[in-house]
């Protein structure tokens, strides 16, 4: 099999779909990889490393999108400025792309479009199922993790006082106050980085079982007030989508600790949503001057009303977070775990070193978006009105 890497080229994206490990023991198992000159540069691997991995070091990435039978890249297919080329038209049919490609995001619909044209197969990590036998394969989830730890440091770094309980001669300094709300995967890493540096945290999530993870932590629940079966769907795993009238009981649960939060971290997500807006305006506005709303949420449409995509604001005195590609930030440990997750799930679909798809299984069928010039991604075609 022959594996292409090549750099990312997303603005500001310093990650790369594998590391000089995951290289190695792609090429251990009989693969050719051939890897573009620099593509590991962001997250701080160098050519060299790569090339005694058993990569093979290949300048013009055209040449790899010719000869590789599958690509692995991080972002979806973007336009290559330098090659004043879009990725794809360097891609051809029967060609694998696994990456992460948010294909029911409506801004990645052409492209899911142009992919199925062009009879790319398409398979995503972002649809790999939160069960247990993915778990290593999950990059969402690590994605995930790398946005809570990076995205409450930004909140730490953003507001201008001590995290922890500080003694001085001239008397003592109280911990900073930090709001988590949504206690998933991101929102719990969240919560122990901030409670690791001293904070006095709070959280709230409208699933009992997220509370109960978040109270181990050392977090003081909000209780929401939405009845748990309203809040919980009937298999006991996911969260709703809460109607206004619950959202607006919600928000007023929130009034008192937004009054003396220093962070506010905004983390909760139902999948394949917009995420519910939890922080209205007029919440903004009773917060302390110099606080910090953390919107991770941003790329769903944000959990604050008031957040930009991709933009660092003060509004009503307060700074309101809204980047996007945290994980990004963060290129070497994220790096490390996409890399691991991309080459576990790899591994997964190959049989006798070829790609096997076998549609019967719950992973690949999530994971499959285009193949045989169709689109096959139940979420896409949703998303699309196709069915
Ligand atoms: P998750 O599903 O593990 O957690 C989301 C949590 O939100 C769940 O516990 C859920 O119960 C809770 N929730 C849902 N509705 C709620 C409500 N009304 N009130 C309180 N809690 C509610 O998701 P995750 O993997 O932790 O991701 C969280 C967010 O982080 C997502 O929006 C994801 O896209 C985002 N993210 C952003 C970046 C970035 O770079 N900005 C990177 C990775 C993840």
């Amino acid at each position: 099999m022959i594996i292409g890497i090549p750099k990312e080229i997303m603005h500001g994206e310093r990650r790369v779909s594998a590391i000089p490990e995951t290289v190695k023991n792609m090429v251990d198992s009989g693969a050719k990889v051939l890897f573009q000159k620099g593509a590991g540069v962001g997250s701080h691997h160098n050519d060299e490393e790569y090339k005694e991995a058993g990569a093979v070091i290949v300048a013009d990435v055209e040449e790899i999108f010719a000869q590789a039978e599958v690509i692995l890249k991080v972002k979806e297919p973007q336009f290559n400025k330098e090659k004043d080329k879009h990725e794809l038209d360097m891609m051809h049919e029967g060609q694998y792309l696994i990456s992460f490609l948010h294909p029911a995001s409506p801004a990645n619909h052409q492209v899911v479009r142009n992919m199925a044209e062009k009879g790319i197969i398409g398979l995503t990590l972002d649809g790999i199922p939160r069960i247990s036998r993915a778990q290593s394969m999950d990059a969402l989830s690590s994605m995930s993790t790398c946005a809570g730890y990076k995205g409450m440091i930004m909140g730490i770094n953003d507001i201008s006082k001590f995290v922890p309980f500080v003694t001085s001669a001239v008397g003592r300094l109280q911990p900073a106050t930090v709001f988590v709300i949504g206690t998933g995967v991101a929102g719990m890493r969240a919560l122990a980085t901030a409670k690791g540096l001293g904070a006095t945290v709070y959280s709230a999530d409208i699933r009992p079982e997220a509370n109960d993870n978040a109270r181990s932590l050392g977090a003081i629940i909000v209780e929401t007030g939405v009845p748990s079966e309203i809040a919980v769907s009937a298999d006991g795993k996911h969260a709703n989508q809460l109607p206004e009238k619950w959202l607006a009981v919600e928000h007023e649960s929130f009034n008192d600790i937004i009054s003396k939060a220093d962070i506010v971290f905004c983390s909760a997500l139902i999948h394949g949503k917009v995420a519910p807006v939890l922080i209205t305006e007029e919440m903004v506005k009773m917060m302390q001057p110099g606080s910090c709303v953390v919107d991770i949420s941003i790329d769903q449409g944000g959990n604050c009303a008031i957040t930009t995509m991709g933009a660092i604001d003060v509004k009503h005195g307060v700074i309101i977070q809204g980047i996007n590609n945290i994980p990004g930030m963060l290129a070497t440990s994220s790096t490390i775990m996409f890399s691991k997750n991309m080459y576990n799930l790899l591994t997964y679909l190959t049989k006798d070193g070829k790609i096997n798809l076998d549609l019967s299984d719950e992973i690949i069928s999530s994971i499959l978006v285009t193949k045989d010039g169709e689109i096959l991604h139940e979420g896409t075609l949703e998303a699309m009105g196709l069915k």
